[in-house]
């Protein structure tokens, strides 16, 4: 028992004098930054559609969106990024991209911030904004679907799908 105790650290010492030096320097040399090394995600505007599905799987809900008039806004908060990845994963456009970025420090919250701004496309039938106009466009490109049907709320098609349905079956409105 007590030889195997004195064992232990000398058999430890032995392989670190084999091994030699492993942590880094690092603020004062580079950092280790290995090929799996995930930091900050980058979202490319022009290829996001503002359809939200990042917002939906972010654990930290470091991504989020907001309505701000007729524009869709979405924000990506880096104070709250875990660098999971998974927005990345998910994201139909590939418009997110995981980058080694981790030197996040700044003197204002607000710095953290990124916003991508959507304009919105309006109900042909009701008038409201319901979509980004960049997913419908984008959408559009991958599926055999109509403008027409593209530009209706998903209310208003329901009212015209339920109306096309009494009509067929007889009923008077
Ligand atoms: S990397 Fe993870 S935590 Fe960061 S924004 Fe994407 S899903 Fe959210
Ligand atoms: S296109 Fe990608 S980055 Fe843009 S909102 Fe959708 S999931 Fe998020």
């Amino acid at each position: 028992m007590q030889i195997s105790r004195i064992a232990s650290p000398l058999k430890l010492l032995t392989i670190a004098l084999k091994v030699g030096r492993v942590t880094k320097k690092y603020p004062f040399g580079p950092p280790l930054l290995t090929e799996s090394f995930r930091g900050a995600i980058s979202i490319d505007p022009a290829k996001c559609w503002g359809c939200g599905a990042c917002t939906l799987v972010c654990p930290p809900n470091a991504l989020t969106m907001r309505l701000e008039g007729e524009k869709i806004v979405l924000e990506y908060f880096k104070g709250r990024c875990i660098f999971c990845g998974m927005c990345a994963d998910t994201c139909p456009a590939n418009a997110i991209i995981v980058t080694k970025e981790f030197e996040l420090a700044a003197t204002s919250v607000e710095d953290l911030k990124e916003d991508v701004i959507h304009k919105m496309s309006k109900c042909a039938i009701c008038g409201k904004p319901f979509v980004a106009t960049a997913e419908i466009r984008d959408v559009m490109k991958m599926q055999p679907i109509t403008e027409e049907y593209a530009n209706i709320c998903p209310e208003c098609r329901k009212k015209r799908a339920v109306k096309a349905f009494g009509m067929r079956f007889g009923a008077s409105t």
